[in-house]
């Protein structure tokens, strides 16, 4: 089984995984537990200059999907074989909505990218961390760090935001939309209720 979290930044993903993960595990499953850019050794590393080095659009999705490339080899497919229950925090719908609505990079490109290297592989239900950019970069103020996207403009946030939307909106049955400004309790009741109508 695989699901992906996705949402602007400030969204409050993190919490929410680490729910998941306790349930899953108290049931008695593998999990995996991982995130994109990221996963693997070579993946990091790719993230760590995805974060940090000014580039241009495309390459940086050519780096995010080489990372993806080989978290899906080393991790994702070979954890899906052995029956592993997989939670990625990120998937290739942060590409769309980053690099494609946010960066304004070719979403036709994209999705020959997204063909070649996932081979139609797809997160069976993807919860969307729905909120207004407003609240979350008033969650993020003070937080720690800003990586380079996380001190993007609100109009950036937004135009990300409407770009999951438009990732949702295109294949709704994978999808299950989180309020995601609402109370952290009403938040974790959402994606319990998402996760039960699926049998997860
Ligand atoms: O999920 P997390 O916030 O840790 O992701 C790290 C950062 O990578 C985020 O700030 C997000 O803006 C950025 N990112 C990106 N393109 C992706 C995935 C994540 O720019 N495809
Ligand atoms: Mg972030």
């Amino acid at each position: 089984r695989f699901i992906s979290f996705e949402g602007i930044d400030g969204a409050g993903k993190t919490t929410h995984i680490d729910a998941v993960e306790q349930a899953w595990r108290a049931a008695g499953h593998e999990v995996v537990r991982t995130r994109e850019p990221g996963g693997t050794a070579l993946a990091e590393s790719l993230r760590e200059l995805v974060l940090h080095q000014p580039m241009d659009a495309l390459t940086e999705a050519l780096l995010v999907f080489a990372a993806r490339r080989d978290h899906v080899q080393q991790v994702i497919a070979p954890a899906l074989a052995r029956g592993a229950w997989v939670l990625c925090d990120r998937f290739t719908d942060a590409t769309f909505a980053y690099q494609g609505a946010g960066r304004g990079f070719d979403l036709q490109v994209l999705a020959q990218l997204e063909g070649w290297v996932q081979q139609g592989l797809q997160p069976e239900l993807t919860l969307l961390f729905d909120l207004p950019p407003a609240v979350a970069a008033a969650r993020l103020r003070d937080a720690r760090q800003p990586d380079r996207f996380e001190s993007l403009d609100e109009a950036f946030f937004e135009r990300v935001r409407g770009g999951y939307l438009a990732r949702q909106a295109a294949d709704p049955q994978r999808f299950a939309l989180v309020q995601a400004d609402a109370a952290p309790q009403a938040v974790a009741a959402q994606v319990r209720a998402a996760l039960q109508s699926r049998g997860l």
